[in-house]
């Protein structure tokens, strides 16, 4: 199987999988307890804090381990509320493009009665930092703006709305899920305040993740009980799963450079393959995107079509992101960056992985050019474009 699903999940490296089952063997102590068995498991909880904090640029007081990337969203978003609504700030910005663990808790905060702000991606799925200034306001309490698109995979300019968000005195929270072991990210350089990061999307255990907040920002609990995590987030520490998160979070930094190298290659590979299928679009800018993003829409044709036939030939992809496969409903990314309806809905999401070779990306051009060509053949859309009762839109 060629699996080209790293944005929805990624295989645990080996080396995380040695840590978390030698853990899971010798020091499963609970690290709240003072014998030495416990402090054990606390030296190891710790020593994965430093290792975290350190390779994103914070201090190990700044990181709060939590149960993934949509605890990480939901907290960071609602303690900066929290903050605003105390100094009566209660409008939040950020982007149509997100991800729903940061889309459904604006919605649920406007019901709380904030006022929130959605920019617009455009067309290349880009926010413009320029326009962040330009919708910051007296009550605005936060800005949250992904770093890289779980979809489109394009890249924000967070440092430019880092800084913007700075000299404006408000708080700046980024979901870098998928941008975190895949491109270099600083928080301390880029002016982020808030950082939600997720293990199972850089080949570590599913169900663990961190919170980055900078010192002095006041975090409000989703789960009160203990006083684990500087009393912000209770329950004993999944201290197998966070070690095995740093151990592979320190290979991801460390083999960034060269595994980025390749996978542009191999992804850009791709991408001009899958231009050659006619009225075909690539969705997102060609350059600012993840390493490893190709996302394509085939005029003509149903996604979901398309993901079985090529599962049949061995290669797992996806047409959007695993939370909304499965729902009728097209992506709300592809319509933030303009996509019609019937279009969006022939969308492809290849996420590769940096062990994909020229001959797997050749194999997937083959497949994908094949199946679009077979589907079209009796999509009943395709033949009333060709007989001209429609204009193609690609
Ligand atoms: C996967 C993902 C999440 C959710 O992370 P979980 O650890 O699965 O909760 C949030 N944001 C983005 C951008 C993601 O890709």
């Amino acid at each position: 199987m060629i699996y080209a699903d790293n944005a929805a999940t990624t295989k645990m490296s080996s080396a995380a999988i040695q840590t978390m089952t030698s853990l899971l063997n010798e020091t499963w102590g609970n690290p709240s307890s003072l014998y030495l068995h416990g402090q054990k498991a606390k030296e190891v909880l710790e020593k994965a804090r430093e290792d975290v904090a350190s390779l994103i640029g914070a201090s190990p007081r700044e990181i709060i381990f939590t149960s993934g990337g949509s605890e990480a969203d939901n907290q960071a978003i609602r303690s900066a509320a929290t903050i605003g609504k105390k100094n009566g700030k209660t409008h939040i910005i950020s982007s149509a493009f997100e991800h729903h663990a940061v889309l459904h808790t604006l919605e649920a905060l406007k019901k709380e009665g904030f006022e929130v702000t959605l920019l617009n991606v455009h067309e290349n799925g880009l926010v413009v930092p320029a326009e962040v200034e330009a919708a910051i306001r007296e009550d605005t309490c936060l800005v949250t703006i992904m770093y890289a698109n779980n979809e489109i995979g394009t890249i924000q300019p967070i440092r430019e709305i880092g800084e913007i968000c700075r000299r404006k005195g408000v708080l700046f929270h980024t979901d870098a899920v998928q941008a975190i072991g895949h491109v270099p990210v600083n928080v301390e350089e880029e002016c982020i305040d808030l950082l939600s990061a997720s293990a199972h999307k850089f080949h570590g255990p599913k169900g663990v993740g961190f919170l980055y907040a900078k010192k002095g920002i006041r975090l409000t609990n989703l789960i009160e009980g203990g006083a684990q995590e500087r009393g912000k987030r209770a329950g004993t520490e999944n201290v197998p799963g966070i070690a095995a998160m740093a151990t592979a979070l320190k290979e991801a930094v460390a083999e960034m450079g060269q595994n980025a190298a390749h996978l542009t290659k191999m992804r850009d590979r791709l991408i001009a393959g899958l231009s050659e299928i006619p009225h075909s679009a690539l969705n997102g800018d060609p350059v600012r995107r993840l390493p490893g993003n190709v996302n394509f829409c085939f005029e003509g044709i149903e996604g979901e079509s398309l993901l079985l036939l090529l599962d049949d030939k061995g290669i797992a992809a996806s047409s959007g992101s695993a939370c909304t496969s499965g729902s009728l409903d097209p992506s709300h990314v592809l319509l933030a960056i303009g996509r019609v309806h019937d279009v969006a809905h022939g969308s492809l999401r290849l996420s590769i992985g940096e062990d994909i070779t020229e001959q797997e990306a050749d194999y997937i051009i083959r497949s994908v050019s094949e199946v679009v060509e077979y589907l079209r053949g009796f999509s009943p859309v395709w033949r009333d474009l060709m007989a001209g009762k429609k204009p193609f839109i690609l």
